[in-house]
């Protein structure tokens, strides 16, 4: 009886309910406006600056600004004071972007490299419709110097990163006429590499070579400490610990 009761009076309630809504017709509507407002705060970001304003109530620190970008190899990365994030993760779900906070924040290895694994599991679709250009080979006449190279880098490792980083593919690049040589994290089932350009060794000659190898090394070693890759401060100070000079004579990328 007793819960026949009950039972009763919730439906009476929600019937009272709705008369009272109807009778408060411009009320209600209203109430919709502001559950309306209440949605557009949780919608995705559609500017670098919604985007920064969301990653800070998740507690980003220490950032300015924030720029998009569609560059592909650099999906994250902060450079003082200025974040740069892929465009993708602006429709990126929470999660995502609490990955972000992650990885630029937290003071954790491990932490920061589990976020990247989310960030880079997260799909980009960077509007690029070109055919991805087929992975460059080393020339036959370069396989020497590749050779020097690895060497080179087995025995800065050791004497400089005390064996810290992974053995890499270091390759010589035909077709890099701008840069002098680049590092390129692990994605999309290729392993990470170092590159130099062979314009870069013949112009400038072997020494200087070397240098430009150091610096991807230290690169690599950003990646592989899990901090975006970047010349930011930590860069800098890397750099100077492994003994390059305090700024390149070239840019190098
Ligand atoms: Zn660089």
């Amino acid at each position: 009886m007793e819960r026949d009761d009950r039972g009763l009076r919730a439906g009476g309630d929600v019937v009272l309910r709705s008369l009272i809504n109807r009778l408060r017709g411009v009320r209600t509507a209203r109430a919709r406006d502001a559950q309306q407002l209440a949605l557009d705060l949780t919608a995705p970001p559609h500017t670098a600056a919604e985007l920064l304003a969301r990653l800070q109530t998740l507690g980003l620190r220490n950032v300015r600004t924030a720029v998009l970008t569609r560059n592909r190899s650099v999906m994250v990365s902060l450079v003082d004071g200025t974040l740069r994030v892929h465009r993708a993760y602006l429709a990126a779900p929470e999660r995502v972007h609490r990955a972000i906070v992650r990885f630029l924040m937290s003071a954790r290895r491990a932490d920061r490299l589990a976020a990247r694994r989310v960030l880079l599991a997260f799909p980009v679709d960077d509007g690029d419709r070109r055919a991805p250009r087929a992975p460059e080979r080393t020339h036959p006449d370069d396989e020497r110097m590749v050779a020097t190279l690895a060497e080179w880098h087995a025995r800065y490792n050791a004497e400089r990163f005390h064996g810290a980083l992974q053995r890499v593919t270091v390759r010589i690049s035909r077709r890099m006429r701008a840069r002098l040589g680049h590092y390129a994290p692990a994605q999309q089932g290729r392993a990470a590499e170092i590159a130099l350009s062979r314009r870069h060794l013949r112009r400038h000659g072997f020494a200087e070579a070397l240098e430009t190898l150091l610096h991807e090394m230290v690169h690599q070693w950003q990646d592989e400490q899990g901090h975006p890759l970047g010349h930011d401060r930590r860069f800098r100070e890397k750099a100077r610990d492994v003994g390059i000079g305090g700024r390149a004579r070239r840019v190098v990328d």
